[in-house]
């Protein structure tokens, strides 16, 4: 390719929109253009490294033994009705009429469509073991689209489902899959760590996540991890908690003033108390239901862990105008800062179910709210002053400083991108869409799924984080959009553009994806761009050609050599053949 017929204009200054690296390198080198919020157009810069990704994915899951199929993008509601999926999936489900009236949805993942079509064709346990998959667009109406590719409301996903006789069958299926992302990744020149997760509103028990760690703000989810190999999601960790004061020196239960304080901080200045001395209560609304969360003064509450424990699908903290309401509902004049569990019965037409988590329920003689502005209950009790929720589980958030369940060691904490995700579904497809099959005794039995996920354009956004420095990308030569470039540093000079037309002819002969910056630009003009796009390679040839020399450059490396053209060209082609 000639740079100078290539479809691709980079941009002086980073987009004002973009948070996050990719974000921001990707519509500067000129590989992505937005069309609307959370919607791009993947230039062909873009669409090269797409497909490198995908051909990966592609040849490992092929490898792994899994077919693949295309199923389409447009859903009809009655599939999702029999999953029960209809009514449960979220604001992020894209729901549409054609033009009878009928309701579609825009796939956001394929369990319905799959298990449709498997329960028609495997009848038999002898068409079983059987995994398949596609790659496709996905739309989900994010509640925040953001960061470019990573979260996007259109993306590439490549999305498998996997059927099976048994649990035992399942798992082998799942270490299948388990090793071939782990091949998948590394291919994608990504290291990535693999942690046990919350399964959310796709369903089933066990799960894990493969995480690309980076210490920036593109990684949204909260790896906690140990030496001893504990990893795990934020919304999965446990950890235990170091040794804390957890029972009051008060003699007896009663209620005290503690005027403005709202925040837990400004109780424990006016109480004179350490924080693990509070029962702190949080109003949250789940699906339209009233919850209230107990949790030790010191610690944050899981969202997804409470959500769960509710079983519900969409979860937020109630506003102040709601929480007015409630008050006044259950006969109170309360406001945040001062609620507690007594005496709250109902709102919104919903009995208000209580939550407590298991830090609470050792705590004596404590400080609770009692639904009274700037006065809260203390010296209180479990049973005696207030009851104990018959919900009683873990939705607290893990922190960094509490102990590894696993060995007690500090956990550790970083964050992380999820690039892909496998899940043992079980029967929670098959059993509600009655997908069955005839077992060996000729008895109807549901097939035991699994599902496997990767998002294939949050990969490539992904490599980019993980490979950058100030100047642009630096691509793993496997999903380059280009391995190289030539670039001539005076296009009117004869020699050099003989000598760069020559290298760019060997290259292509041999296999490499390179490009000749062939554009009457200044040099500099030229190597910034190269940097910006980030080719891995690049051959400069400029003065030193008088004395047989060219100016290598890899762009993982700092320095750059003088070598003989059919050197550099050498080290090029050795390079991409490896990675065929
Ligand atoms: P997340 O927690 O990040 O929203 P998810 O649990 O909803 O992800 P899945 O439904 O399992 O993800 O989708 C499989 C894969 O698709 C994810 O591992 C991720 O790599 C990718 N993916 C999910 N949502 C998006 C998105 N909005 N934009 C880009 N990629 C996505
Ligand atoms: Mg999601």
């Amino acid at each position: 390719m000639k740079m100078s017929k290539m479809f691709v204009q980079t941009m002086r200054e980073f987009p004002s929109d973009a948070e996050v690296v990719s974000h921001k390198m990707l519509v500067r080198a000129g590989y992505l253009k937005k069309l609307t919020s959370g919607v791009y157009n993947y230039l062909p810069l873009m669409w090269r490294v797409l497909k490198k990704v995908e051909n990966i994915i592609r040849e490992e899951m092929d490898r792994a033994g899994a077919q693949e199929l295309l199923m389409p993008f447009v859903q009809p509601k009655e599939l999702w009705e029999e999953s029960g999926r209809w009514n449960a999936y979220g604001g992020e489900l894209m729901r549409l009429k054609d033009r009878h009236g009928r309701e579609m949805c825009l796939g956001p993942t394929h369990e319905e469509i799959i298990t449709a079509i498997a329960r028609d064709i495997l009848k038999s346990y002898k068409q079983l073991p059987v995994n398949l998959y596609q790659i496709q667009s996905k739309f989900r109406d994010e509640r925040r689209p953001r960061f470019g590719l990573l979260r996007g409301r259109e993306f590439i996903m490549k999305d498998a489902y996997s059927f099976s006789t048994s649990q035992e069958e399942l798992e082998k299926e799942y270490k299948n899959m388990w090793e071939a992302y782990t091949r998948i990744f590394k291919r994608c020149g990504l290291e990535t760590k693999a942690v046990q997760s919350d399964s959310g509103a796709i369903g089933g028990s066990v799960s894990h996540e493969f995480m690309v760690i980076t210490d920036t703000d593109a990684g949204e989810n909260d790896v906690f991890y140990c030496d001893c190999g504990y990893a795990t999601n934020s919304n999965h960790a446990v950890s235990k908690l170091p040794e804390a004061k957890i029972e009051g020196d008060w003699s007896e239960a009663k209620i005290v003033d503690t005027p403005n304080t709202k925040s837990i901080e400004e109780l424990c200045d006016f109480l004179n108390i350490p924080p693990t001395l509070i029962v702190k209560t949080l109003v949250y609304i789940v699906d339209k239901k009233p919850v209230l969360a107990l949790i030790r003064g010191d610690k944050p509450v899981e969202e997804t862990k409470l959500m769960n424990a509710v079983g519900g699908l969409d979860i937020r903290i109630a506003t102040e105008g709601e929480i007015d309401e409630m008050m006044a509902v259950n006969g109170f004049d309360s406001e945040r800062g001062f609620i507690g569990p007594k005496g709250l019965k109902e709102y919104n037409g919903y009995p208000i179910t209580v939550v407590a988590d298991e830090t609470v329920k050792d705590l004596k003689n404590f400080v609770i709210g009692v639904n009274k502005k700037d006065v809260h209950g203390v010296g209180y009790n479990w049973g005696t002053d207030v009851d104990l929720p018959q919900i009683v589980t873990d939705i607290r958030l893990a922190q960094a400083g509490e102990l590894c369940p696993e060995c007690g060691k500090p956990l550790k904490v970083t964050r992380g991108i999820e690039v892909g995700n496998i899940f043992q579904l079980g029967t929670k497809y098959s059993k509600p869409m009655n997908a069955v099959y005839l077992d060996q005794n000729g008895k109807t039995q549901p097939y035991i799924m699994g599902c496997y996920g990767i998002g294939v354009s949050r990969t490539a956004a992904a490599a980019v984080e993980a490979h950058h420095d100030e100047f642009g990308i630096k691509w793993p030569l496997a999903i380059a959009p280009y391995h190289a470039v030539v670039i001539p540093v005076s296009t009117k000079d004869e020699l050099q553009m003989k000598v760069a037309e020559d290298i760019y002819k060997t290259l292509l002969k041999h296999g490499v994806e390179v490009v000749l910056d062939d554009r009457d630009e200044r040099a500099g003009v030229k190597f910034k761009d190269a940097d910006l796009i980030g080719f891995p390679y690049r051959i400069t040839v400029g003065k030193g050609i008088a004395d047989g020399l060219v100016e290598f450059k890899a762009r993982n490396e700092e320095q750059s050599i003088n070598i003989k053209p059919e050197d550099a060209a050498e080290i090029i082609v050795t390079a991409v053949n490896e990675i065929k």
